[in-house]
């Protein structure tokens, strides 16, 4: 398998003290400022340069908003870098705009992080403010590229998002296959080459979300401004829990199974929305965000772990008995989760025959690339 770059971004809680946040705070304005000036000045003289656009703001931006050299030079940087991105998508003729309070942080320019220590420019020059490392110490293994980073603050806290960059190798022979179902009564079945079964329950997400979807529908109804405000909040609050669900599960997947494993998920990008997949009871709950999110995680995940994830065709998964290949409609059961083969009686949660016959469909996959290769 040939190489591929991941990139996760890291979300990074620093510990200021209260006199640094005031200090992060004035910063942060003050660049915010600084970009729509240099960006006004841009886009009336029409400069685009980064050197042309130097000579007109550098000295201004150093007096009206105290701005360090450094950070002059970056304000200039990212305002050029813009106004080439708008050019690229077509966009001419508008002034772009500063509008959220963040600071971009260029790797060792503008910022630094070590052990436990980030290091960043400021108004009154560099700082250096604890950061919490729990969950980081891996990215410092030497082989993880720092990116541009996004100094941002939220009540009161302040975050480091930085997109960090690695190349892995992938697997180079692959010594398990799992089948893996995604599903509502079972948020994913897993089927492995031990004939081994493991369900993970979709039972509190189902309940979950039927809860949201109330309290929703209650607030839909008032239709007032804090009632907005709220529903927004709830699909935010929703949409973390469900992201948490899917990173606990891929991680103990991928722990579990270790290193050389294939792990063989249903392609349901063709699918119109997943709820085409799911049974027609449950259709009142979408899940085609959360089946997607959680093959990227997968897959990601994976990749970092010598693993792979196969994607195949979905068609008749549920349908084909496992044992003796007999493919008919009526084998599944949708109302009381069975399937029983019409022709050799086999009899199993009709979840577990989906699991199952993704790991024949990936043994298949690892035969015919042997046989080619061969
Ligand atoms: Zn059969």
């Amino acid at each position: 398998m040939p190489g591929k770059t991941i990139t996760i971004t890291a979300k990074i809680k620093i510990l200021p003290t209260e006199k640094e946040k005031e200090l992060l705070l004035d910063t942060i304005r003050a660049v915010r400022e600084a970009l729509n000036y240099a960006s006004s000045e841009a886009f009336n003289k029409k400069i685009f340069s980064n050197i042309q656009l130097h000579k007109h703001t550098y000295h201004p931006m150093r007096s009206k908003f105290g701005l360090r050299s450094q950070m002059a030079n970056s304000v200039n940087k990212t305002v050029c870098a813009k106004y080439k991105s708008m050019k690229s998508n077509g966009v001419t003729n508008t002034k772009a705009m500063f509008k959220k309070p963040e600071y971009d942080l260029v790797w060792n320019r503008d910022y630094s992080l070590k052990k436990a220590v980030f290091s960043v420019n400021t108004l009154k020059g560099r700082i250096s403010v604890p950061f919490e490392t729990k969950g980081m110490e891996h990215f410092f293994d030497g082989e993880w590229k720092f990116g541009t980073a996004k100094l941002v603050t939220k009540k009161g806290k302040f975050f480091l998002h930085i997109p960090m960059n690695k190349v892995f190798e992938g697997s180079e022979k692959i010594d398990n296959i799992v089948g893996i179902d995604l599903g509502i009564n079972f948020v994913a079945t897993v089927y492995d080459q031990n004939g081994k079964t493991t369900f993970f329950s979709g039972k509190q997400i189902k309940q979950k979300r039927s809860h949201y979807k109330m309290v929703r529908k209650q607030l839909q109804q008032k239709q007032t401004a804090s009632a907005r405000r709220r529903l927004s909040k709830i699909g935010q609050r929703e949409n973390r829990w469900m992201t948490d669900v899917n990173h606990c599960i891929t991680k103990a997947l991928v722990s579990q199974y270790g290193p050389n494993t294939l792990f063989v998920l249903e392609d349901l990008s063709g699918v119109r929305t997943a709820t085409e997949k799911v049974r027609k009871n449950n259709r009142y709950v979408s899940v085609s965000w959360s089946f997607g999110q959680f093959s990227n995680f997968l897959e990601y995940k994976s990749f970092m772990n010598q693993s792979e994830v196969l994607f195949v065709d979905p068609a008749y998964t549920s349908q084909t008995c496992p044992k003796c290949s007999h493919r008919d409609k009526t084998n599944r059961h949708k109302k009381i989760h069975t399937f029983c083969c019409k022709r050799c009686e086999y009899r199993s949660n009709d979840d577990r025959v989906a699991a199952m016959n993704l790991y024949h469909k990936g043994s298949q996959y690892l035969r015919g690339s042997t046989q080619q290769a061969g």
